[in-house]
């Protein structure tokens, strides 16, 4: 077999309400938002790591805010999820950040001493983007310094659409924040799937175009400009769409196994 292998990794769940997903409905609709990270072993780059979860500490390490309105309510380690695939954090070659909140940088430190940790990719943006706020103690902000400020930890940024393998490229959206990077990778069972993070959180974003709501969202336009451009790729590629927190989906990707 020469074409890469996923697995979904479920992570645990944030307890939020829904229109922080889906803007504009009842604001006393909860939603259980799925945590998950990806594992691509690919034939020529290694074991691949596409985001890290949680961290363990969140109701220390979070503060008041995210606690409130975004609360883990459960839990699995990056650290347990590699292990059930047969992978230690020092099997990782490359780890890639689809962005820097709290819910995809917090297990981050579990690689603490491995060779992922001096290779880890990032759009320069969101680098800049979670400097920024951190430094400048900016309101209801997902970014949290301790989660992206690991010991020994070595970003490799980048700035444009970045082709790691014929059959894994890397795109940036400026779409949830400044630099969600978004994944094409050639699958075995499903052909090219396209990953949108929170660029788009689930299908009913995608299908009926609404944007998320609350403040850590901000810039419908770019919102919806992203859409149009990952709608454009999904032709190009003929693609199936793995969206960032749909919990249906997640749940259903995780149990196929190898894609
Ligand atoms: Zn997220």
């Amino acid at each position: 077999m020469n074409e890469p292998t996923l697995n979904v990794l479920p992570l645990g769940h944030l307890d939020c309400q829904y229109f922080r997903i889906v803007a504009g409905c009842d604001e006393s609709r909860m939603y259980r938002s799925p945590v998950s990270a990806l594992l691509i072993r690919h034939p020529r780059l290694g074991n691949i790591l596409y985001d890290t979860g949680n961290s363990p500490y969140s109701r220390w390490e979070y503060g008041e805010d995210i606690n409130s309105v975004y609360p883990v309510g459960s839990f699995v380690s990056i650290e347990q999820a590699l292990r059930l695939h047969g992978l230690k954090c020092s099997d990782i070659d490359m780890i890639i950040l689809s962005h820097l909140h709290f819910d995809h940088v917090g297990g981050l430190r579990y690689f603490q001493g491995t060779k992922a940790i001096r290779n880890v990719i990032v759009a320069e943006s969101e680098l800049q983007s979670a400097c920024f706020s951190v430094f400048t103690g900016e309101e209801h902000s997902a970014y949290i310094k301790s989660l992206f400020d690991v010991e020994g930890v070595v970003y490799r940024p980048i700035r444009e659409t970045t082709e790691l393998a014929p059959d894994l490229t890397l795109f940036i959206q400026k779409a949830h924040t400044p630099g969600v990077t978004g994944l094409i990778v050639k699958t075995r069972t499903l052909g090219n799937v396209i990953v949108t993070s929170d660029a788009v959180y689930t299908k009913e974003t995608w299908e009926t175009s609404t944007p998320p709501g609350g403040p850590i969202n901000k810039g419908t336009e770019d919102f919806l400009a992203n859409l149009q451009r990952l709608r454009d790729m999904q032709k190009q590629y003929d693609a199936v769409m793995l969206f960032g927190h749909d919990s249906e989906q997640i749940q259903e990707w995780s149990l196929k196994g190898d894609i």
